[in-house]
């Protein structure tokens, strides 16, 4: 086997044309091949050029309508204006030149009849739309005999993401130069035989072909539907792979007490105040049996919000304190961290006091372990988890330190994670003896195919119900700018304050005068910093709302009189935040004007009330997160989604589908759907490298489906795959660091 697939295509294609491709990020003849059309140009349909945006960098398919040359008097040298029509609307284009004779040459291919591709960003002169010097393509001309000019006038034209220095079809010519000469040798194929004959599957070679260089519709649909099964079952093989390495490991069984000398979970639970849903029974019962096996434990639990994983959480923990071990939890955010021990102290009581006046005979304790813990606190956490006195070691990030060490560590939680990943996994096991049991818990609905894909290593856990006595929350859209409903809006919180209730007030940045640049807050805003660098349509550009801005703002509206308005937001201390947040949680100031930092876990059950600025910049997995703070209690909750979005366009169809529904499974999916969206012509066709190309997580839940079933079976019969070295290479080539990101978002 040659390595054709990792020749630099500077040496393939010569530096000049190599240099806009690299500046794409496509530097090998493997990149290039891999760099898949977004779509295909039908040669006898023209593009609709009313559609086109000024300032869009734009390919369209037009008929050329007239071409002439002239002298420019004003300004000395030659201008060549031609005339492309859609039939109904008419785009010009310009070309400059010091004498007319460089001019003809354009004027010869431009001639009135001839379809072409034209690319370029669309200008504005005088109330029309044109392109200045656009790069183009006059369909047939450039072959090199009438008949295969014919054949190419009718084949459909692959449209690349593309930049103004690398146009579609010179990135279609690239291709063709590296794809001609290769041969099935030069292209393994990661899919084996066996699976590939099993679904009737031509070579990953002939995909290639079919997608790059189709003589018609059916055939760039079979290659692309071929790549897409591939792409899927390459993952597939990846997660098949790890979940047998963990599968290997060695685990501590920590099963449940016998009846004859209780423990901690016998007494917890017979203190506890409140019945366990069906659903925390059946999951509790499930995560006790993975407890007591040989090996680790990996469980993603989802539950919905407010279905009350704290208290399986919690559990399960005292089972493996019960049996010797300790356990950790891992909080997103120091707010969190330090709200989830307060609860787990409040939830255990004298049972949490162990060495304490008061302390329950067989007891233990709670440590927490933050960044900014003063120097004693950390000492005495540290040794607490050292020494084995806390069975419960409660923590952010700083939990993973090479200080941090456990005298048994037997579960690791992870609550609320979008970062935790192999790295973190491993500094965990590092400090175990056996490799930890693993429970991984999110409030965000995950569809089926997607916890496949991007959890595939968990196996998953589903809490729907929530505790019987909540009340459910209603969502209504304020339009910004109205008064009226402003107005209304303030009232109605005046009136919840005065019932003894309270309000949050979401904001997506701390003050005005940042730039929309959300990353600058520590608690990132993952969500809206996609979106906004998506472009997101619809959405409008106005300013985001921010919380210094908002807050001092609610000192001056006269239904707020006199209530107490306090703020929540990254830049503030790790000291700061737990006063706000315990003078919220205590009604001394009901108001709390806060970023997404309360978007996660964030539990006060006599918050009613949340306001939400800027809705629509906002993802809506994010909105139910956020709007999951409100309605803990027996009082109703009342949702306000403040938007600016144009009525009609996707942010519009995200803050309604969120008035509508409060099923986040269904809120899910919208997102994702509404988040693949976009692929109108004229929308910035530069491609935003994604690790998965072709496939949708959503969509092609079929497809995920089929892999993993011929995936897992190929990685039991092989489980080193050393009798599949296409697909060995595959998985270690696609799954480079960011990809290994992706998928360790747990
Ligand atoms: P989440 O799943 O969103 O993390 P929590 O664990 O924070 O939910 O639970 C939300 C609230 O519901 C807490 O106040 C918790 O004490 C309470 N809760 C949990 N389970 C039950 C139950 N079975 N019955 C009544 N209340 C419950
Ligand atoms: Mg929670």
């Amino acid at each position: 086997m040659t390595d054709r697939l990792t020749e630099p295509l500077s040496a393939v294609l010569g530096a000049r044309s190599a240099a806009p491709l690299a500046k794409m990020g496509i530097e090998t003849v493997s990149d290039l091949l891999g760099h898949y059309p977004r779509r295909y140009g039908d040669p006898g349909r023209v593009s609709d050029l009313a559609a086109l945006a000024i300032g869009e960098h734009v390919t369209v398919m037009a008929r050329v309508a007239r071409a002439t040359v002239r002298q420019m008097r004003s300004r000395g040298g030659a201008m060549l204006q031609a005339v492309v029509t859609d039939g109904t609307h008419n785009l010009s284009l310009t070309f400059f030149a010091k004498r007319a004779g460089v001019l003809r040459h354009h004027e010869d291919r431009l001639r009135p009849g001839r379809m072409g591709l034209f690319t370029g960003v669309v200008g504005d002169y005088r109330g029309e739309r044109q392109l200045t010097h656009p790069d183009y393509l006059i369909v047939g001309v450039d072959a090199d005999d009438e008949e295969s000019a014919l054949v190419e006038a009718t084949r459909p034209i692959p449209i690349y993401p593309a930049s103004a220095s690398a146009p579609s079809w010179r990135i279609q010519r690239a291709v063709r130069t590296v794809l001609d000469p290769l041969t099935e040798d030069d292209v393994p194929d990661p899919v084996p035989q066996g699976v590939r004959h099993g679904h009737g599957w031509g070579s990953r070679l002939e995909a290639l072909r079919d997608v790059h260089e189709p003589y018609d519709e059916r055939q760039w649909r079979r290659g692309r539907d071929r790549l897409r099964h591939e792409e899927a079952f390459v993952l597939q093989a990846a997660l098949a792979q790890r979940r047998a390495a963990t599968a290997a490991e060695e685990a501590t069984s920590r099963p449940p007490r016998g009846g004859e000398a209780p423990g901690l979970l016998a007494a917890f639970d017979a203190a506890l105040p409140f019945v366990l849903t069906a659903g925390q029974q059946e999951v509790g019962a499930q995560i006790a049996e993975d407890l007591a096996r040989h090996r680790p434990m990996q469980r993603l639990l989802q539950g919905e919000v407010g279905s009350g994983k704290t208290v399986v959480a919690l559990r399960a923990m005292l089972q493996v304190v019960d049996a010797g071990g300790q356990a950790a939890l891992l909080a997103p955010t120091e707010v969190l961290a330090a709200q989830h021990a307060r609860t787990l102290r409040g939830l255990l009581g004298p049972l949490a006091e162990a060495g304490m006046l008061g302390g329950a005979e067989s007891s233990t304790r709670v440590a927490l372990l933050t960044g900014s813990l003063g120097a004693a606190a950390r000492k005495e956490a540290l040794l607490d988890a050292a020494s084995g006195a806390a069975g419960i070691v409660v923590g952010t990030h700083a939990l993973l330190g090479d200080q941090v060490r456990f005298a048994d560590l037997g579960l690791v939680i992870v609550d609320e994670q979008h970062r935790f990943g192999v790295e973190q996994r491993d500094a965990l096991r590092a400090k175990a003896r056996t490799t930890p049991h693993l429970l991984v818990m999110t409030a965000t609905p995950i569809p089926r195919t997607v916890a496949m894909t991007v959890f595939g290593d968990l196996e998953t856990s589903i809490l729907s119900e929530v505790p019987a006595g909540r009340s459910p929350v209603t969502t209504v859209v304020v339009p910004a700018a109205n008064e009226t409903w402003t107005a209304r809006m303030w009232g109605r919180i005046r009136e919840e304050v005065e019932a003894g209730r309270r309000a949050y007030v979401v904001c997506a940045r701390i003050d005005p005068d940042e730039s929309a640049d959300v990353t600058a807050e520590p608690e990132g805003d993952v969500d809206l910093v996609d979106l906004l660098e998506a472009g997101d349509p619809g959405a409008s550009a106005a300013p985001l709302r921010a919380v210094v801005e908002v807050a001092a703002e609610l000192e001056h509206v006269p239904a707020l009189a006199g209530v107490g308005v306090g703020m929540l937001h990254g830049r503030m201390s790790p000291a700061e935040k737990d006063r706000a947040m315990a003078d919220f949680a205590s009604g001394a100031v009901p108001v709390l004007v806060s970023t997404t930092v309360v978007e996660v876990g964030v539990d006060v059950p006599a918050a009613t009330v949340m306001v939400v600025f800027d809705a629509d910049r906002f993802g809506l997995s994010q909105l139910h997160q956020l709007r999951g703070r409100v309605g803990r209690g027996s009082d109703p909750g009342l949702c306000l989604l403040v938007s600016t979005a144009r009525p009609g366009t996707p942010a519009a169809v995200r803050v309604e589908t969120m008035a509508e529904t409060t099923d986040g499974f269904r809120l899910a999916s919208v997102d994702l759907e509404l988040r693949s969206e976009g692929d109108v012509l004229g929308a910035a066709q530069s491609g935003r490298g994604s690790s998965l190309k072709l496939l949708r997580v959503v969509k092609d839940a079929p497809v995920i489906e089929q892999a993993r079933r011929d995936a897992s079976a190929v990685v039991e019969e092989d489980p080193t795959l050393a009798r599949h070295p296409g697909l060995a290479a595959a998985i270690a080539q696609q799954l480079d660091p960011q990809r290994e990101e992706f998928l360790d978002r747990a």
